[in-house]
């Protein structure tokens, strides 16, 4: 998995390697269509009240994780609109503290006219004129103004800098409470020698290692860097995949969500452009099901991916099935590299069953997915999913499913039924 995402990020950066603020920026949805910039004059740090921007396509940001604030001062409008303006002011207070050079003063300057109650009581009444739903989300931010200008504290090189250290030495470098960061140390991602090193880095908040098997004598807190250690580069490589994954190519068969991660099979920064267009240009995957498709979702991307070679198996598709509540991100099943022309091949024999005049019934189409599939593993329940699951792979796999399996499965379900 972990590799994988590395060599996603491959595809996104085609030639040129980004920086690593490029990569852990995790950016915010394109709903969130308004921006408050909350303002204070750049030379004698006054608030000088709200000013509204559109859209948010530089804005850098990455996610704190719990309760706290992102570190570039800039949130997401909770429901609360309070909490989000007290986490900007502990944002530009933790700036404060670890500022220096360029804009140490004016950063003082924000925090000490920074008054909570009075910017909330602004953006109480700034809300009331802007439209909100799903689609059309707000953001608010901490900038300085100078004149006209309006220059948002996530655009200072500093700020951006103090995003990164605080990823990788507040997250990812620490474990509990053990400092985990390690110099001169292989990366087990990369297998680079001499490298710094950090032992928790748990954005997946699994430690599902891309293998089997796990690790051997157990996971410990106390040593993460003997069990995980990974250097800056892959850390930002694989957060930068992880995103562009969860944005672009999350999808849901039968209910079953999962990650889909291309891997080229040949270098070729043409294929990468191709299919990176492919990905970005898809409406955003959505869990409603239009039965023509074989996983019976609406966005059919294996098809689409798989038509990228022209027939020829240029890259690879694995499929990352996950589990995901609250804190933690679960794999549950994956099947690893598939090749376009197995599911070229998945198509050719659905369309041959829905060709099939003896299983069609009367003049009304008949559409045969994963979904059909899916009735003959039972209740739903924890182990039909299982079995549901064992399925899938063993289709994608090109592995031989027992026909009297199912049929014996059928009985039961339509037994069942019948009861
Ligand atoms: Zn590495």
């Amino acid at each position: 998995m972990f590799t994988k995402l590395i060599e996603l990020n491959q595809i996104i950066e085609g030639g040129k390697t980004r920086s690593i603020v490029e990569r852990l920026n995790q950016g915010l949805p394109d709903t969130y269509k308004h921006g408050i910039a909350i303002c204070f004059d750049l030379n004698s740090g006054q608030y000088v009240g709200l000013r509204l921007v559109e859209g948010c396509q530089d804005v850098v940001y990455m996610k704190a994780s719990g309760n706290g604030f992102a570190t570039t001062a800039l949130q997401p409008l909770s429901e609360k609109s309070m909490s989000t303006v007290n986490k900007l002011k502990r944002s530009a207070d933790a700036l404060h503290l670890v500022s220096f050079f360029t804009i140490k003063k004016q950063v003082e300057n924000i925090t000490e006219h920074f008054d909570e109650t009075t910017v909330h009581e602004d953006i109480k009444k700034k809300l009331q004129d802007i439209p909100q739903s799903k689609d059309e989300r707000i953001y608010l931010f901490v900038a300085s103004v100078d004149g006209d200008k309006i220059l948002p504290l996530y655009k200072e090189m500093e700020v951006q800098e103090q995003m990164v250290k605080n990823a990788l030495h507040e997250q990812y470098g620490k474990a509990e409470k053990f400092l985990s960061i390690e110099n001169d140390r292989t990366c087990y991602l990369c297998g680079k020698a001499g490298q710094k090193v950090y032992g928790n880095f748990s954005m997946l908040k699994c430690y599902n290692l891309d293998k089997r098997g796990m690790i051997t004598g157990g996971f410990s807190y106390r040593q993460p860097l003997k069990n995980f250690p990974v250097c800056e580069e892959c850390i930002a490589a694989v957060s930068s995949g992880y995103d562009f994954a969860k944005k672009y190519l999350t999808f849901s068969m039968c209910g079953e969500r999962y990650i889909l991660l291309p891997n080229l099979q040949t270098k070729d920064e043409e294929l990468s452009d191709v299919i990176l267009e492919k990905l970005q240009d898809r409406e955003p995957a959505t869990l409603s099901s239009k039965l023509e498709k074989i996983t019976a979702a609406e966005n059919e991307i294996l098809e689409e991916l798989a038509e990228v070679g022209g027939g020829k198996d240029v890259l690879t598709l694995t499929m990352v099935f996950f589990e995901e509540s609250n804190a933690s991100w679960k794999i549950t099943a994956e099947i690893p590299e598939v090749l376009p022309s197995r599911i070229n091949l998945i198509y050719k024999a659905k369309h041959a069953v829905e060709s099939n005049r003896y299983l069609k019934m009367g003049d009304k189409n008949f559409h045969y997915t994963f979904r059909s599939l899916q009735r003959f593993t039972g209740d739903g329940g924890k182990l039909s999913r299982r079995k549901f699951m064992s399925y899938i792979d063993a289709i994608f796999s090109d592995r031989d499913l027992d026909e009297r399996v199912l049929l014996m499965q059928n009985h039961i379900v339509n037994s069942k039924e019948r009861a």
